[in-house]
């Protein structure tokens, strides 16, 4: 097995300056991730190879040999690209248009389409470059938002290529996705779902992401599975972690305890907040100062007892609004220490540089309390080193609510970070708090960590991943009927002594219409169904979700068998009816003002009421409301009806309740028990036929109309492909 790792960055880029090329080492906390489970690869997976692939700088470099090497090393795959599509792809659509709208800060969007057209671009070239090296068993984990296209180019090329999608930032709610052009949020969203598996921080992310695919693609979803045309995806939460045995050991190292006395001999007795980020306006500093400032003011007696040591990181300074930021909190450091500030105590220490790991690492112990606090957060892993970099469990993580990492550290102190009130408070709190009762927050918070390790978070997103492929795999192999395989299926049909053919109704032998009532059988499938029934020993079951009486009214002088309602009634020949087995409908009375309910509220949907079962539709109503609204009512009718034995069933464009134990598969069962036929036909289109497809047996033709997950071995485009072969299997006897 080969795992294809993808992300825009590796963990070092090259950079020419003064005719030398220098490696520059890439930081971040989704690099600096990946690359410790990638040292350790073997141990989750035995015998199995990876290969990273991002890109690594300008296109102009001229590499050498140590270049080339250092590469080969790492199990690097190196993409080189333009200087100017570069910066236009990274500082304009990735961090101009993409990163500000899913972290919501609409006003600052760009939306330039030069830009968005670089963004397809460089994504096209990742796809090329993958399109060399890849070999049809390799397993695919592209990585965040500069690559959202990519799974969807992959796709197209390589059908059965098994494909993961994660992303790193916040998905935000669909009113704030829907800002985009509509061109680039549709594009997007079928990017994406160009990966088998689809993977965020939190599941409130997943839950956005599924609503917008539902209200913009129209696709239905269940459960964490999302059915496009032709197979499912399925999304799911995998909160990251770190390295935490990593931080854990390095803050008890000796240089680490140098580095802290180094500090201490500055901050002497006073409290230390520590507060450091990339510079971004995500990140709420700006908002933080201004907390600190406050709590100054309000807590005269801390004065000269604490100092803030804030830490930025640049990053992005040719984006203009971060430079504007940078000038801001400048200005705040210089208010807040004037204000404040006396001959021998500075309130804030700042810095505005990268720091080493053992700085980093002594910042951490030596911290009191850090501020973690900002507007908006995929996930935040300082928050979860600062907790791993604390042996004795001391020290007080303040933390936003707004951090994907808030949903796992509930014992920090969760604050608002846009009520100053709010943090200023939980800054006398932290700084208040007990040693016993630090211990015992970050005791279980560390527990959490070590257990949920970056190493953990791969693995289960790439197992996971696995066996979700597989059971795809499994479940759909059906093929497009072309010329040969028809002719195999009516030979056999001329050659059997015996036939049986199942139909469905809707969708199968005739196309939806608006109104369930207006899909009256038209004449030629009429004279069809008249022609194929009077074939020689040819047995052919109406197979339908329909009520009785319709289908009675429709069908009466036919010589056909019929099941009506989903295999609660049979119609043998000419007899009555007679259920499959004794039913009540007591429940009825509960159920219908419920989807009555959704029925005025969605206009266009309307409520069926048959005998043993009740049914709302929506395929007259507006796509995007109605996905929506079929997914809210069946999560209320699942509460409703749990220990009623009922089933709930989500059909094409139909949300059905019935009696559990009669379904079509065991309507269908009853007639083949019957009598032995040599040619056995299944035809259906939805959900409710798939129970029919399993009880087929092993000879028989299965045959799902419309392509999708099925266990169907073969499938048809559309019910006038179903008319033409059955026309086909008339024309077979008509010139003898
Ligand atoms: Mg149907």
């Amino acid at each position: 097995m080969r795992f294809i790792i993808v992300s825009n960055r590796v963990p070092f880029s090259f950079s020419e300056s003064n005719g030398k090329v220098d490696l520059i080492k890439s930081g971040g906390g989704l690099v600096t991730g990946l690359s410790s489970y990638l040292q350790n690869f073997r141990k989750s997976f035995p015998k199995s190879d990876y290969q990273w692939v991002g890109s690594m700088g300008s296109d102009k470099l001229k590499l050498d040999e140590t270049h080339q090497k250092k590469i080969l090393q790492q199990k690097l795959q190196g993409i080189f690209l333009g200087d100017e599509e570069l910066k236009s792809f990274y500082n304009g659509f990735c961090n101009d248009t993409i990163w500000p709208l899913f972290h919501y800060f609409p006003s600052f969007i760009e939306y330039k389409k030069e830009q968005w057209e670089v963004y397809k671009k460089i994504n096209e070239k990742f796809c090329a470059h993958l399109l060399k090296i890849l070999k049809p068993t390799d397993i695919v984990w592209i990585h965040d938002y500069h690559l959202m296209l990519l799974p969807g180019m992959l796709r197209e090329k390589m059908p059965e290529l098994n494909i993961g999608f994660f992303l790193h930032i916040p998905f935000p709610v669909f009113e704030i996705f829907r800002l985009l052009p509509n061109e680039w949020r549709k594009q997007i969203l079928l990017g994406i779902l160009g990966a088998d598996m689809v993977g965020f921080h939190t599941y409130d992310y997943c839950n956005y992401f599924t609503a917008c695919v539902q209200k913009l693609l129209g696709f239905e979803a269940n459960m964490g599975l999302i059915s496009a045309d032709d197979r499912n995806i399925k999304v799911d939460a995998f909160p990251m972690g770190i390295d935490f045995e990593k931080f854990y050991k390095l803050s008890k190292s000796e240089k680490v305890h140098e580095q802290m006395a180094k500090i201490k001999t500055v901050t002497r007795e006073q409290k230390i907040i520590l507060s450091i980020d990339r510079l971004d306006y995500t990140k709420g500093i700006e908002k933080r100062l201004q907390a600190y400032g406050h709590f100054l003011q309000k807590n005269p007696d801390w004065r000269e007892k604490v100092v803030f040591m804030l830490v930025v990181i640049p990053s992005r300074i040719q984006v203009p609004h971060y430079k504007q930021m940078k000038e801001m909190i400048d200005l705040m450091v210089g208010k807040i220490n004037g204000s404040y500030g006396t001959i021998v105590w500075n309130p804030i220490l700042y810095q505005y540089k990268s720091l080493e790991p053992t700085e980093l690492s002594a910042l951490y112990s030596l911290s009191d309390v850090a501020m973690v606090t900002p507007l908006r957060d995929g996930m935040n892993l300082i928050a979860k080193e600062y907790i791993a970099s604390h042996p004795d469990y001391r020290g007080v993580l303040i933390l936003s609510e707004m951090a994907g990492t808030a949903h796992e550290l509930g014992e920090a102190i969760l604050i608002n970070p846009y009520d100053i009130e709010n943090v200023e408070s939980a800054i006398a709190e932290a700084l208040n708090m007990s040693i016993p009762e630090q211990q015992e927050r970050n005791q279980i918070m560390q527990e959490r960590l070590k257990r949920y390790s970056v190493k953990r978070w791969a693995d289960d997103f790439l197992k996971e991943m696995i066996s979700f492929k597989k059971n795809q795999r499994r479940e759909r192999t059906s093929q497009l009927i072309g010329n040969s395989l028809k002719t195999t299926i009516l030979n056999k049909f001329q050659r059997s002594k015996t036939r049986l053919i199942f139909l469905d109704y809707d969708g199968t032998i005739v196309p939806f219409s608006r109104l369930p009532k207006i899909a009256k059988p038209d004449p030629e499938i009429l004279s069809l169904i008249d022609k194929l029934s009077a074939l020689p020993d040819t047995k052919l079951v109406l197979i339908s979700g329909r009520d009785r009486a319709t289908l009675e009214k429709w069908f009466d002088q036919k010589n056909i068998d019929i099941v009506a309602e989903h295999g609660i009634w049979m119609r043998n020949g000419n007899g009555g009816w007679k259920m499959i087995k004794p039913f009540n409908n007591d429940w009825k009375k509960a159920i219908l003002p419920v989807l009555r309910l959704f029925a005025d509220r969605l206009p266009g949907s309307l409520v069926e009421e048959k005998e043993f079962s009740v049914a709302w539709h929506y395929r007259a109503a507006d796509s995007k409301l109605a996905s929506m609204r079929a997914q809210d009512l069946t999560n209320t009718l699942i509460n409703l009806t749990v220990n009623l034995g009922l089933n709930i069933v989500q059909g094409n464009k139909v949300v059905e309740v019935r009696n559990a134990g009669a379904d079509k598969g065991s309507a269908a069962l009853y007639f083949l028990a019957k009598n032995k036929h040599s040619f056995t036909l299944a035809l259906g289109d939805d959900i409710t036929d798939e129970d029919m497809f399993k009880v087929m047996p092993k000879n028989a033709f299965v045959i799902k109309v419309g392509r999708g997950q099925s266990v169907a071995k073969y499938f048809l485009k559309n019910y006038k492909d179903v008319r033409i072969i059955l026309k086909e299997m008339t024309g077979m006897f008509s010139n003898h």
